[in-house]
């Protein structure tokens, strides 16, 4: 189909191709519009693609990917670059380990506070216990023990008392009795940052000296996941963020702008309600995710595409006005040997591919056809009307030619300039070349 053409006529001649200036320029401004659309704010999109086109420039391609799928590529890693690049793991120091979770209300601390539990039980072999720190909603504490004892792990609570400093610093001693290695204490959120919160989690993190204080949020806020993030780290400058409700159609977008905003790595992300819902975070997997989400790899490829359209169609004018001339002639040439191998172009002219299957051309065979027209003077590439016999004899010793060769190049050129005007269509054009040297 036509795709797969226009995929082979991206590939690059091998060790000639390499990522333009224009080419670059069009799919960033795509590819920017695609993390924006993931919820990836302005600024660290704009930096990502600035830091992307510098790379991409002057990269090699092989014939084997088109440049639409190096970009990719190229995207691929430098997002999981940005996104910490490795897996962070927990800091399971101390006797007990305590681990501090914080967030808005509803952002999933609770549920993750399970997840946590579930995991460092199933996964690390250690001996976990939970701490209902919510002292405001009496259901926050029903909610944790069911989850508890869903998983199989000890839940501290204590209904007498509305100090959380006090309930976590007897969860702890309540773990040291018990033998338990790491203690999970989960807190109050609210609807929005205030100060009580912040001075209430804050009078927590000085009691307890947590290893790990994990911030959660909710991946669905878009960019007020980013102001969060930002607020809570300014005062708790905690070790780890835990994204959540990344299960569903939700984009990653905003562990690309969290990291970069806040330079904590992403350790966990939620997927689901279920107790087992529950991921280490992989940079690379997250960044394919935001990728895959506005099919960036098709975008990349359409911008390519819509360029050489741009080109085409600019020259379809040139022809129509009969101003046609050796400077556009050799910048054909150029596309051409950009495009791709010559078999493989001639490959997508409708009628031609078969006829032309069993011919070998060579991919130097314009070499002689460029020296001619580098041997012209800018005035004659423009006008190749007054090129007469002396100008040609000229034109032959300069370029190392004779004169029958590039007196056959006039001639072609003409031929050529006849049938691009009857067609006004580069691929007659490029159908007349296979009678070239
Ligand atoms: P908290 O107020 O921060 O403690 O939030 P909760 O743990 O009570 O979670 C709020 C809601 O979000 C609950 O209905 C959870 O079941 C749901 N939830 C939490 N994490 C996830 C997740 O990763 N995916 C989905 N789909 N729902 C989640
Ligand atoms: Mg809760």
């Amino acid at each position: 189909n036509l795709q797969d053409k226009l995929d082979r006529a991206f590939k690059v001649l091998k060790g000639q191709g390499s990522i333009s200036e224009i080419n670059v320029a069009e799919t960033v401004k795509e590819i920017r519009k695609a993390l924006l659309d993931a919820d990836v704010n302005y600024k660290t999109a704009k930096t990502f693609t600035d830091e992307v086109r510098e790379k991409a420039l002057g990269q090699n391609v092989l014939t084997s990917v088109s440049p639409g799928q190096l970009l990719t590529k190229i995207m691929n890693d430098e997002l999981a670059s940005l996104m910490g690049g490795t897996v962070t793991e927990l800091e399971l120091k101390g006797n007990p380990t305590v681990i501090l979770i914080a967030g808005l209300n509803g952002a999933g601390k609770t549920t993750f506070s399970g997840k946590l539990a579930n995991y460092l039980k199933d996964k690390k072999n250690k001996k976990p216990l939970l701490v209902a720190g919510d002292v405001y909603r009496p259901a926050a504490v029903d909610q944790l023990q069911i989850l508890g004892e869903q998983v199989g792990v000890p839940v501290y609570a204590n209904l007498e008392s509305k100090d959380p400093v006090a309930i976590a610093m007897e969860g702890i001693a309540e773990a040291k009795r018990n033998g338990n290695n790491v203690v999970i204490i989960d807190t109050a959120g609210r609807l929005a940052i205030d100060e009580a919160l912040m001075n209430e989690i804050s009078a927590v993190k000085v009691a307890t000296q947590p290893q790990e204080i994990l911030f959660v949020v909710d991946s669905m806020t878009g960019q007020d996941a980013v102001n969060t993030a930002k607020a809570f780290n300014d005062r708790l400058d905690y070790t780890g963020v835990v994204l959540t409700k990344l299960d569903g159609d939700t984009r990653g977008g905003a562990a690309l702008s969290i990291k970069s905003v806040v330079n904590k790595p992403i350790k966990f992300i939620g997927t689901g309600e279920k107790m087992e819902a529950l991921d280490v975070f992989y940079p690379d997997r997250m960044a394919s995710r935001i990728l895959g989400m506005g099919d960036v790899i098709s975008l990349v490829e359409r911008a390519q595409q819509q360029f050489d359209e741009k080109e085409a169609a600019e020259l379809q004018k040139k022809i129509r006005k009969n101003k046609f001339d050796f400077n556009d002639f050799q910048s054909q040439i150029q596309q051409i040997k950009k495009m791709g191998n010559m078999k493989d172009l001639m490959g997508m002219i409708p009628g031609a591919g078969k006829a032309l299957k069993d011919v070998e051309i060579e991919d130097d065979a314009f070499k002689p056809i460029e020296a001619i027209i580098q041997s012209m003077t800018p005035y004659e590439r423009e006008n190749p009307d007054i090129i007469s016999q002396p100008r040609r004899q000229r034109i032959a010793n300069g370029s190392g030619t004779d004169l029958q060769e590039v007196n056959k190049l006039m001639k072609q050129f003409n031929d050529m300039k006849k049938v691009m005007k009857q067609f006004s269509n580069p691929a007659a054009a490029a159908k007349l070349m296979k009678n070239m040297p």
